[in-house]
């Protein structure tokens, strides 16, 4: 038998045994117990689909599969001190004043959530098919909202289990912690790829299965683009810090963990206007960072302006 993703691992004991006996009801509804399960495949190690994945290997000895790029993820997890140092830096990088710093990174311990944190027996790369009964799954690499996320993909019936990579009523947080890198870019890539395999029927990590996956992908791809847009225009005519950039998309009345989110989500915007060439990056007079707009020169820049 084979489980896609295990839940959250709740703190408290009182709760349902940390979130277990929840987990298990959700089996027995299948007619299937804990011992059953020999295969765990992690869609990506965030704590809701991972947290629970130490205490069923506990109980039941099943292997552990998660793609090759979930070791980040697990190192925050084992190093919560080295996550928030990095996230304060970058933070600072990019114009958030020191008061609020302390705020925004105050959320970067997950242990609580985590049952242990366990490597995967197979660490996967994309590709890999393998049968369950009468389906063959393959694995299909998906980076984005999680630079190791991986969908499970059934070609014969046209099902895609799609983890958090594509949701049928919200679009799934795309961060920004990993350097210079391009992580929309990286998402938009992967749309493209469930686009391609146009999906019958999605059955996601959150919210209810929906049809037709490939037209959702599209109308996420569009939501990006605005706001991709809204960003270009904040900065048209003068350079932003990506903290003021934050403010004005997502208003200034955020709370902090909310704002944690934002700020990550701009960033992860910018990372994009920057590869495509259309946004550069300047250092302020006080060594801050600021974005703006690059000035094409071409014939239509006065329709534009
Ligand atoms: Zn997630």
């Amino acid at each position: 038998m084979t489980l896609v993703d295990c839940g959250i691992y709740l703190p408290d004991e009182a709760e349902a045994d940390h979130g277990w006996d929840h987990l298990v009801a959700a089996l027995a509804a299948c007619e299937v117990a804990p011992r059953d399960i020999e295969r765990l495949v992690i869609t990506h190690p965030h704590i809701d689909h991972y947290g629970m994945a130490g205490r069923l290997i506990d109980e039941s000895g099943c292997e552990l599969w998660m793609h090759e790029a979930a070791g980040a993820d697990l190192a925050a997890y084992q190093d919560p001190e080295g996550a928030t140092r990095r996230l304060s830096e970058m933070l600072r990088d990019h114009g958030v004043g020191e008061h609020e710093i302390e705020e925004l990174t105050a959320y970067e311990d997950w242990r609580p959530f985590v049952s242990r944190v366990v490597d995967a027996d197979r660490a996967l790369q994309g590709g890999e098919s393998f049968a369950v009964g009468e389906r063959v799954w393959t694995i299909v690499h998906t980076p984005g909202h999680s630079e190791a996320h991986v969908c499970l993909w059934s070609a014969s019936d046209r099902i895609l289990l799609s983890g958090d990579h594509l949701l049928g009523a919200i679009t799934p947080h795309i961060d920004f912690r990993r350097g210079d890198e391009n992580p929309l870019g990286d998402f938009l890539a992967s749309l493209q790829k469930i686009e391609d395999l146009a999906p019958d029927l999605v059955l996601p990590g959150h919210g209810r299965p929906f049809e037709d996956g490939a037209s959702r992908a599209r109308v996420v791809e569009r939501h990006h683009d605005r706001r991709l847009g809204s960003i270009l225009q904040v900065i048209r005519n003068e350079p932003h810090s990506a903290d003021e950039i934050t403010q004005e998309i997502f208003g200034g009345t955020l709370l902090h963990f909310e704002k944690r989110l934002a700020l990550g989500e701009a960033l992860a915007h910018i990372a994009y206007l920057r590869e495509q060439g259309d946004v550069e990056r300047i250092e302020d007079t006080d060594g801050g960072l600021k974005y703006q707009k690059v000035r094409r020169k071409h014939l239509s820049e006065e329709e534009e302006d």
